[in-house]
């Protein structure tokens, strides 16, 4: 199972939001898109989950995605959105089932198979002690939890997030990257991301796409696209680039980008 794009455009009113797209992810693979706010990153992805209308080829598994009904897209491939919407007055535990629609038999009820699915979904990810709680009171950290949960209840072949960390705080930002890692080893999912923190995405990725004006400019392992230099010349920050004990990257920025002269 891999995705594979290939000269891939969107162009919205005449204005050309990314253009010559080409990336691909293999199974049990992690990919992330990197770049600098309003770069196109959410646009590449919102293109591979035919949100916004795209040219080019967009391959699933050597099929053209425009080729694949929307449920069986969503049986392969699942989203989980920057600002996700919580509808209030539903559980973590209805909201995480909500996961199994692209599965459900004609008759649209869940099946003991699918409530299973959803209880090992909701053990793995750790959430069991809010799963009973109305979704829309749950902290950031827990939220982003349950729309992962949500994700892998669609029991996916690629996982498809945008800026999962951002809104969390450093433990639950290692968590979720942690548990994200742990997913894709065990079950072979590739996993195609974006995000800013450049720190965690060395620790985590095998493969970075730099995306500057809606164009992929650099792409290969994080030890190669974040260097202190590819990162001055496309985010305009002076940043450092560490090498912890482990041989871990570490992004430190420098200087303000404002303040330098
Ligand atoms: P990123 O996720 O890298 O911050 P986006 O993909 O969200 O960037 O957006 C890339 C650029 O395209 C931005 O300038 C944004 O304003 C513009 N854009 C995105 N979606 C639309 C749209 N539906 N209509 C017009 N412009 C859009
Ligand atoms: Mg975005």
């Amino acid at each position: 199972m891999s995705l594979s794009l290939r000269d891939v455009g969107v162009t919205i009113d005449d204005h050309e939001i990314i253009s010559g797209i080409a990336l691909a992810v293999a199974a049990g693979e992690w990919t992330t898109v990197i770049g600098p706010n309003g770069a196109g990153k959410t646009t590449i992805l919102r293109s591979v989950l035919g949100l916004v209308a795209a040219e080019g080829s967009l391959e699933w598994d050597g099929t053209s995605l425009a080729n694949l009904p929307a449920r069986a897209r969503a049986r392969h491939i699942a989203y989980v959105p920057q600002d996700p919407t919580r509808p209030p007055g539903m559980s973590v535990r209805a909201y995480v089932l909500l996961g199994r629609t692209p599965h459900l038999g004609p008759l649209a009820r869940e099946s003991s198979a699918d409530l299973a699915i959803v209880d090992e979904v909701i053990s793995a990810l750790a959430i069991e002690e809010f799963a009973d709680r109305d979704i829309a009171t749950l902290s950031g950290g827990e939220a982003q939890r349950a729309v992962i949960a949500r994700a892998l209840a669609q029991q996916p072949r690629l996982l498809v997030m945008d800026e999962p960390t951002s809104a969390l705080d450093l433990a639950a930002q290692l968590d979720v990257m942690e548990t994200i890692d742990q997913v894709r080893k065990d079950h072979g999912i590739g996993v195609l991301s974006s995000t800013h923190d450049l720190t965690l995405a060395a620790r985590f990725v095998d493969v970075v796409h730099l995306v500057a004006r809606g164009r992929i400019v650099e792409a290969g392992p994080p030890s190669e696209v974040l260097t202190a230099e590819i990162i001055a010349t496309h985010y305009g920050a002076d940043v450092q680039v560490l090498t912890d004990p482990t041989g871990g990257i570490i992004v430190a920025p420098r200087r303000s980008p404002r303040r330098s002269p």
